[in-house]
């Protein structure tokens, strides 16, 4: 990815998004769209044509595009997923769509495609789930088999069968993946090709705006002209290629949608009166249904931000980073939703306060893309490699950057954030030494433990250059250093909590015989006392976040 747009573009473009939503998907239409389970055709055709032309943002100049890095697609993703997820998804379906293409199309493939969805605006779908391949694609059972001619393949046929596809009935264009016999490998078929039908919209919990189909494939002839990068068994390596910033957009879908449900939470707080007062200055209401809710997400978009500047630094693929960017977000945005139908009481309950609809919303994101459980083992596996290959010290010398960033900045959390590294090193030694991870649960809460401890370290540090005037030019910026840092000192000590006490519970939980030295050596007692301090950081959020000087 490139470096993107400059700011003042970014700027525009992020305004164009929220003016167009306010002007075509007020509130009323969208609860009408979700009731009536419609996807609004000509909503989406406008934002990719001339008119909105978001699509431009993820293609190359090159193309006719405006060459977006993939800081600007987060900030784009998180302003549509505040609008409606659905309606996003449509739009996240085509760049998926054209995805294998950008990464791994021949230079007349990309020329002909990208440039179609630049100027005409086309939709696509990502066809790669099927009834018995989805998180494990690799059992995916569409086959291309080659057509033959004098000696040389001439095409293909596809056979087989697409499930839970976005866009699936919509789209103008569709990037399959069959196995030919090199392996799986990704095709380009129109709409309209011979033997491939799309089925009706499925009947769905939430996103109902978006269109989710399933797509039957019946010996459907392809020229080679349409295998992508032109040679077979590419397909899954170049599914790879891209996960690490196609998962930062549905992070970013998770942040949207989550803060969405916030900012609704929180003006109705400060309006609603009970017991005398407004439930925005009642703290046992905003420390559970507001304050951690804020700092989850924001801790998420510490790491998103982090990760979006190294993979539009060029520094690598990030899939690792993507998997723990993906599982923060949307997990503290399902749960940020939740917790706002709960602080609107009973009209948290009905359509017309909207915090309904965003929870059901919100919910795909934990699923598609990678459930959470496989961003789990993903992060897990990743990391355990690291630790085994540094002999234990991975997270030891990561906790040593972050003492070090204490030393020169002691309000931002890192102290806290290196008691958890410390920990999560201990947990993974003691999971090693009693070969643990053979328990796949073992594995997985590994990757969660991950996730929240390099979290930490990724809001301190942000916290850290908020303070010093260093964010990134392009980040949020709703919050100011101080409340940054106060913020980061929670998830901090909640990160460190988590790490030592679920890591105990599953040591202990796994192992023949207890380790009375572990607790010692996660440093239980210090982070227990680290937790001094807490409630009154909390109070400072709330203050924060309700605009109030503290
Ligand atoms: C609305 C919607 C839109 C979608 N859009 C697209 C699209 O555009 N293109 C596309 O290709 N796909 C799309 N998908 C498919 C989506 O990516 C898959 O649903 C998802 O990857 C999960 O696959 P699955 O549904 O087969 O569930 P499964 O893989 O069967 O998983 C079921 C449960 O088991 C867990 N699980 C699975 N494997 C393991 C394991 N090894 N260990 C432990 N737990 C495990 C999962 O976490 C999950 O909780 C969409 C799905 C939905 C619902």
């Amino acid at each position: 990815m490139s470096a993107g747009l400059d700011l003042a573009t970014l700027e525009l473009i992020l305004d164009s998004v929220s003016e167009f939503a306010h002007r075509e998907l007020p509130d009323s239409v969208l609860i009408d769209l979700d009731e009536r389970d419609e996807f609004p055709a000509d909503v989406v055709h406008k934002m990719c044509s001339s008119e909105l032309g978001v699509q431009l943002l993820f293609i190359d100049e090159e193309y006719g595009g405006m060459g977006g890095g993939t800081f600007d697609i987060y900030r784009v993703c998180e302003r549509m997923a505040r609008i409606d997820v659905g309606v996003a998804t449509a739009v996240l379906a085509t760049f998926l769509g054209s995805d294998p293409i950008s990464v791994g199309g021949s230079p007349e493939q990309k020329k002909e495609w990208m440039s179609r969805i630049a100027e005409e605006g086309l939709l696509m779908a990502y066809g790669a789930t099927e009834p018995e391949a989805g998180s494990d694609l690799a059992a995916l059972k569409t086959v291309a088999v080659p057509v033959v001619d004098d000696g040389t393949v001439v095409g293909y046929r596809i056979t087989g069968r697409k499930q839970w596809i976005s866009n699936g009935s919509v789209a103008d264009l569709y990037s399959i993946l069959a196995n030919a016999p090199g392996g799986p490998t990704w095709f380009v078929l129109d709409r309209d090709a011979e033997g491939f039908t799309q089925g009706n919209p499925e009947n769905k919990h939430g996103i109902r705006l978006s269109n989710t189909a399933a797509l039957f494939l019946d010996d459907v002839p392809v020229g080679t002209d349409r295998l992508v990068g032109d040679v077979e068994g590419q397909g899954l390596v170049q599914a790879q290629q891209v996960f690490g910033y196609t998962r930062l957009m549905v992070a970013a879908f998770g942040l949207g949608a989550g803060w969405a449900a916030l900012d609704r939470a929180i003006p109705y707080s400060a309006e609603r009166m009970q017991a005398g007062g407004p439930l925005s200055e009642k703290q046992g209401y905003t420390h559970k249904l507001i304050v951690p809710h804020a700092i989850h997400l924001e801790a998420a978009r510490a790491y998103i931000e982090e990760t979006a500047e190294h993979i539009d630094g060029d520094e690598g693929l990030f899939n690792t980073e993507g998997a723990v960017a993906k599982y923060m977000a949307t997990e503290a945005g399902n749960a940020a939703a939740d917790a706002a139908i709960q602080a609107l009481g009973g009209y948290g309950y009905t359509h017309e306060y909207m915090v309904e609809k965003i929870k059901r919303d919100v919910r795909i994101t934990t699923i598609y893309e990678g459930t959470s459980e496989i961003m789990e083992m993903t992060i897990g596996r990743d990391r355990w490699q690291e630790h085994l290959k540094t002999s234990g010290g991975y997270y030891h010398e990561q906790a040593g950057a972050l003492e070090a960033l204490h030393g020169t900045d002691p309000a931002v959390g890192a102290g806290v954030a290196a008691l958890a590294h410390h920990a999560l090193a201990e947990v993974m030694e003691a999971c090693r030494a009693g070969r643990l991870t053979r328990n796949q649960h073992v594995l997985l809460r590994l990757g969660e433990w991950v996730a929240w401890t390099e979290c930490a370290a990724a809001f301190s540090r942000r916290a850290a250059s908020a303070a010093a005037g260093r964010l990134p030019e392009k980040a949020d910026r709703r919050f100011d250093p101080a409340t940054l840092a106060a913020m980061s000192r929670v998830f901090a000590r909640e990160a460190a909590l988590k790490v030592t006490t679920d890591g105990l519970r599953w040591v202990f939980g796994a192992s023949p015989e207890l380790d009375p030295g572990l607790e010692r050596r996660v440093g239980l007692a210090e982070v227990l006392a680290a937790q001094r301090g807490l409630v009154g950081d909390m109070d400072a959020a709330a203050a924060a976040i309700y605009g109030r000087t503290s």
